[in-house]
């Protein structure tokens, strides 16, 4: 099963998306995950990578699908993934329909995570001060929120049109929007 967890940052779907992980026993990318790593190991990729991401803005199209590429090439992605982060623009969308025709799999679902914008701030804000993270500072949170509406909001109804989306209330606790998920996934 391949199944797309997309949502604003701050969303959650990152938490839900590790979950759902776990209990469907499918591998979970997360596209940012990946960035990070590279970017403190000081690879090409997270040289490149680093600029964007501290501004709030995207990488490039296709370091990203050169990147999801190669995750789908491995041994474990046979039995379906779960994209956390990724597809992000509706290029990256046309790539992974693309990527996943050529192995002769589809797209199952996509779980659109919906949480009002005040919130999604407020949870940022909380993050920046957990985990430090670099893109969680005041101006890149609201760079991202305006990255994620003009480019990655057009999915919902990309998805939508093609008959795999599904929304998912973001709101409440962890558990109750695991177990919205498990509802939207059908199990
Ligand atoms: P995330 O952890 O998913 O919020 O991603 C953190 C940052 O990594 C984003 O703000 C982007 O700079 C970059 N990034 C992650 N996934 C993608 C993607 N699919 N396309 C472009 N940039 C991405």
């Amino acid at each position: 099963m391949n199944i797309i967890m997309l949502g604003p940052p701050g969303s959650g779907k990152g938490t839900q998306g590790a979950l759902l992980s776990e209990s469907a026993k499918l591998p979970r990318v997360s596209t940012g995950d990946v960035l990070r790593s590279a970017v403190e190991r000081g690879t090409p990729l997270g040289l490149e990578a680093k600029g964007y991401m501290d501004q709030g803005l995207l990488v490039p199209d296709e370091v990203i699908v050169g990147l999801i590429e190669e995750v789908l090439a491995l041994p474990e992605a046979r039995g379906g993934v779960i994209m956390d982060g990724f597809p992000r623009t509706v290029a990256q969308a046309e790539a992974i329909g693309e990527l996943l025709e050529a192995r002769g799999s589809v797209l199952d679902r996509v779980l659109s995570i919906e949480v009002p914008e005040d919130e999604l701030v407020r949870r940022m804000l909380g993050r920046a001060a957990r985990e430090g993270r670099s893109d969680d500072t005041p101006d890149a949170i609201q760079q991202r929120l305006e990255v994620y509406r003009e480019q990655t909001e057009p999915l919902v109804s990309y998805f939508s049109e093609r008959g795999v989306l599904v929304e998912v209330d973001g709101t409440g606790t962890v558990e109750e929007i695991a177990a919205r998920v498990q509802e939207a996934i059908g199990q």
